[in-house]
C-alpha cells in the first residue's frame, strides 16, 4: 500500500503526485487543527480542483458543483466496486458500496441519511447511490424489471412532488425515506416508500419567484390536444390561477414538455395502467380548475360563484355531483336539533374552503401514488433477507419570517440530531466502556432537551398546540402563544416575548417565539399555527398528539436499528451556478460536521470481535494457521504483534480489537488477499 501524505490510496488517483497544500486533504480526520475555518478551506481547496468529495471517517461531505463533472459512470462504478473504503479518493459511489458489501457480510440492514439545505444535492446524491446499486448489483431478468421499477419512481415523484423554489428549481417538497431491498445473493429485489409531510399549501399559494408542484406545468405544456381537451384544460399556463402567483410560470431551466414525456414513459414502468393514469390526471385537472373557481359576493356581502363552468369540471372529472360541491364551497352545514341550516359565506371563507378541498385532494392524491408505487416495486418472489435505506429529508431551515412549516422541518432535524448522536457518539462511548477501553470525553451538546421541549406529552409545544386546536370556543393563535408563554416561560431553549431582551438582547416582535436548537436559533411567528396543524390533525382526529411527531417516531425507531452511514451535503453558492461563493460556517454548523470530527479523531477508526478477526487473517501468522488453541484474544494479540501493529495503533478490549487508523487494517487487508 502506498501511503500519499494525503491519506492511503493505492490507486490514489488525485494524490499520489500532488501535496496536500494543493488539493487538501480527503480526509477530515487527519487535518491538522479541528475548526470551522479549516474544515471550510479544505472544502474550499478541493472544490477548486472539482473534487467535490471529502471524508469524515466514513461520512461523506459532498459540495454542490452545479454542474455536470465526469465522475458518474459505468467506468468510475467499476473502479470502486468492492474496493476497501480508502483505498480511492472519496465518492459517494465508495459509500454505497461499503454499506451494500457490509450488508452482505454481516447480514444487517443499513441506511443513508443524507441531509443538507434545500439546493445542496441531497436528492441527486441519493438518485447516484440508487443507480449505483442498480447497475453494480449482480441482476437477472425478473431484477431487472424491479430496479427499472425504482429507477422510474423517481421522475414520478418528483413530478409531484417538486418544484422550482428560490433556492433550488427542482427542489423536493417532501420527506422521503426508500428502502431498498435485496436478498441474500445481494439482487435487489424489491423497495419501499415512506414520504413525509408534502408541502400542499403549494398547490393553492407560492410565493414570488417559485412555482407550484412541476406536474402541473407539464400537463398543460405536454400533454395531446386530445388528453387536454377532454380534461377541460387550456394550453396556456397563464390561465391558471393556481399556476401564476409566483410570476414564473416558464423557468429556462426547465423542459416541461420534455419532463412530461419522461413521466408518461416512467408511469407505464411503474406499471400505471390506463385507468389509474386517467384518474391520475383528472385528479391533477381538476386542481387547476378548482382555482379558477372565483366568487362575486351578494347584496349580503355572501359568497356566490362567478359562473359554474369550471366547477362543472371539477365535478365531472372527481365524479361528484356538481350541486353537492357548490353548495360545500359556498355554505356551512348545521346540523340543528331536528334539520340542517346552511349558513352562507363570506367570499374570504369560501376561498378559505375551496384551497382547503384542493390541498386535500393532491395530499390524498400523493398519498395514493406513494401506494401503487409500492405496490408496484413490492417484493412478490424472492425471499427478502436485508435492506439499504435511503432519507432524503429537508435540511435545517431558518427564513426571515419562520413558520409552523418551519418548525416542522426543524424539529425533524432535532429528532435526526437526536439519532445521530445516539447512533454514534453515545454509542461509541458505550462500547468503549463495554469493552474496558479508555475513553477521552468528546465535549458534545446533547440536544435531546429540544426534542423533549417539542414532542413530550402533556408538556411538549406539540402537545399545547393540540390541545389549543381541539378547545372549542376562542382558541386563537395568540392564545397558543400565550400558553406557550405560560409553560415554557422557563426552560433554557425557550424565549418568550417577555425573556427575549434579558436573555439574548435580540427583542422579539408580538406574536413570536424563539427556540434555541442545536444548529442555532429561530424565531417563529405563530401565525397560521393553529390552521396548518388542523389540518394535519384532520386525517386523525381521534389521536391528540400529531401525526407528524408519530410518523417521526417511527422512522426514528425504524433507524436506530439499523447501521447508519452519512452524507452532508453543502451548497457552494446561492445562485445555483459553478463557482463557489457563499459563507459555508452555517452549514457546517447545521450538518454538525465539527461534533463527527471531533468523535472520529477520538476514536478508534475499526473493530472487530476476535473471533471474527481471527478467522479472517489466521493465515497471516504461521502460530495462528490452521488453528490456533487458545483464547480468541490471544490469537489475535498474537496475530497483531506478528503483523508488526505499533503499541499505540490497536488496543485489546474484552471482546474486541479496535485499530486506529484504517492504513492499519488495509495493510493487513493486502496482506491477506496475496
Ligand atoms: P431540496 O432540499 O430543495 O430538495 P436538494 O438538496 O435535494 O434540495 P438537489 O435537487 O439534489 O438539491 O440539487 C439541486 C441542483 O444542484 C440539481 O438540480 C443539480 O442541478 C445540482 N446538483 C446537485 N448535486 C449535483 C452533482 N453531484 N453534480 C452536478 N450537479 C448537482
Ligand atoms: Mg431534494
Amino acid at each position: 500500500v502506498s501511503l500519499s501524505q494525503d491519506g492511503p490510496g493505492r490507486l490514489d488517483m488525485e494524490g499520489a503526485l500532488t501535496t496536500r497544500d494543493r488539493v487538501g486533504i480527503q480526509d477530515f480526520v487527519l487535518l491538522d487543527e479541528t475548526t470551522e475555518v479549516a474544515i471550510i478551506s479544505n472544502l474550499k481547496k478541493r472544490f477548486s480542483k472539482d473534487l467535490i468529495y471529502t471524508y469524515i471517517g466514513t461520512l461523506i461531505v459532498s459540495v454542490n458543483p452545479y454542474k455536470d463533472l465526469d465522475i458518474y459512470n459505468k467506468k468510475q462504478m467499476d473502479v470502486y466496486m468492492g474496493v476497501n473504503f480508502f483505498e480511492l479518493p472519496p465518492h459517494i459511489y465508495a459509500l454505497a458500496d461499503n454499506a451494500y458489501h457490509t450488508m452482505l457480510t454481516e447480514f444487517n440492514n443499513h441506511f443513508i441519511l443524507i441531509s443538507g439545505e434545500s439546493g445542496a444535492g441531497k436528492t441527486e446524491a441519493s438518485k447516484k447511490i440508487l443507480q449505483y446499486y442498480a447497475v453494480s448489483c449482480p441482476s437477472t431478468t425478473l431484477m431487472n424489471t424491479v430496479r427499472d421499477k425504482m429507477l422510474m419512481s423517481n421522475p414520478v415523484l418528483e413530478a409531484f412532488g417538486n418544484a422550482k423554489t428560490l433556492k433550488n428549481d427542482n427542489s423536493s417538497r417532501f420527506g422521503k425515506y426508500m428502502d431498498i431491498q435485496f436478498d441474500s445473493q445481494g439482487d435487489a429485489v424489491g423497495g419501499h416508500i415512506l414520504n413525509y409531510l408534502l408541502e400542499k399549501s403549494r398547490v393553492v399559494h407560492q410565493n414570488h419567484g417559485e412555482r407550484n408542484f412541476h406536474v402541473f406545468y407539464q400537463l398543460v405544456e405536454g400533454g395531446s390536444d386530445d388528453l387536454l381537451t377532454q380534461l377541460g384544460l387550456k394550453r396556456d399556463v397563464q390561465h391558471y390561477y393556481y399556476l401564476t402567483q409566483g410570476e414564473c410560470a416558464i423557468v429556462s431551466s426547465i423542459n416541461d414538455k420534455n419532463d412530461w414525456k419522461s413521466v408518461k414513459n416512467a408511469l407505464q414502468v411503474i406499471e400505471f395502467d390506463e385507468t389509474n393514469t386517467n384518474h391520475l390526471f383528472r385528479v391533477v385537472a381538476s386542481v387547476l380548475h378548482l382555482g379558477n373557481v372565483h366568487f362575486d359576493p351578494d347584496s349580503k356581502g355572501h359568497a356566490l360563484l362567478k359562473n359554474n363552468t369550471e366547477l362543472n369540471w371539477v365535478s365531472d372529472l372527481l365524479g361528484v355531483d356538481a350541486n353537492n360541491l357548490k353548495e360545500g364551497l359556498t355554505f356551512r352545514k348545521i346540523e340543528a336539533k331536528t334539520e340542517q341550516v346552511l349558513s352562507p359565506f363570506t367570499i374570504d371563507h369560501a376561498i378559505y374552503v375551496r384551497d382547503a378541498l384542493a390541498k386535500a385532494i393532491y395530499g390524498q392524491t400523493f398519498t395514493w401514488l406513494v401506494n401503487r408505487i409500492n405496490e408496484s416495486m413490492e417484493n412478490k418472489d424472492s425471499p427478502r433477507k436485508t435492506v439499504i435505506g435511503l432519507l432524503d429529508i429537508y435540511g435545517f431551515e431558518v427564513f426571515y419570517v419562520n413558520s409552523f412549516e418551519q418548525f416542522c422541518i426543524n424539529y425533524c432535524n432535532e429528532k435526526l440530531q437526536q439519532l445521530f448522536i445516539q447512533l454514534t457518539l453515545k454509542a461509541e462511548q458505550e462500547e468503549y466502556e463495554a469493552e474496558g477501553i479508555e475513553w477521552e470525553p468528546v465535549q458534545f451538546f446533547n440536544n435531546k432537551i429540544i426534542c423533549d421541549l417539542v414532542e413530550e406529552k402533556h408538556r411538549g409545544i406539540i402537545s399545547i398546540l393540540d390541545e389549543e386546536c381541539l378547545r372549542p370556543g376562542d382558541a386563537t393563535d395568540l392564545t397558543f402563544l400565550d400558553r406557550l408563554e405560560e409553560k415554557m416561560g422557563n426552560h433554557p431553549h425557550f424565549v418568550t416575548h417577555r425573556l427575549a431582551d434579558k436573555m439574548t438582547r435580540k427583542t422579539l416582535e408580538r406574536g413570536d417565539f424563539r427556540l434555541l436548537h442545536y444548529a442555532g436559533e429561530v424565531t417563529y411567528c405563530v401565525v397560521g399555527f393553529l390552521d396548518k396543524n388542523n389540518d394535519l390533525l384532520y386525517r386523525n382526529i381521534k389521536n391528540v398528539a400529531t401525526q407528524f411527531k408519530n410518523s417521526l417516531q417511527k422512522l426514528t425507531e425504524m433507524l436506530m436499528a439499523k447501521e447508519a452511514w452519512y452524507i452532508r451535503c453543502l451548497k457552494s453558492n446561492e445562485s445555483k451556478q459553478p463557482g463557489m461563493s457563499a459563507q459555508k460556517r452555517h452549514q457546517v454548523k447545521y450538518l454538525g460536521l465539527m461534533e463527527h470530527l471531533r468523535v472520529r479523531r477520538a476514536g478508534f477508526a475499526y473493530r472487530r470481535k476476535y473471533e471474527d478477526f481471527l478467522k479472517r487473517y489466521k493465515p497471516l501468522c504461521p502460530a495462528t494457521w490452521p488453528h490456533w488453541r487458545g483464547m480468541p484474544a490471544d490469537g489475535v494479540e498474537v496475530l497483531a504483534q506478528h503483523l508488526g501493529y505499533l503499541p499505540d495503533e490497536y488496543k485489546m478490549g474484552r471482546t474486541k480489537i479496535f485499530i486506529r487508523h484504517p492504513r492499519t487494517l488495509y495493510a493487513t487487508e493486502d496482506a491477506y488477499e496475496k
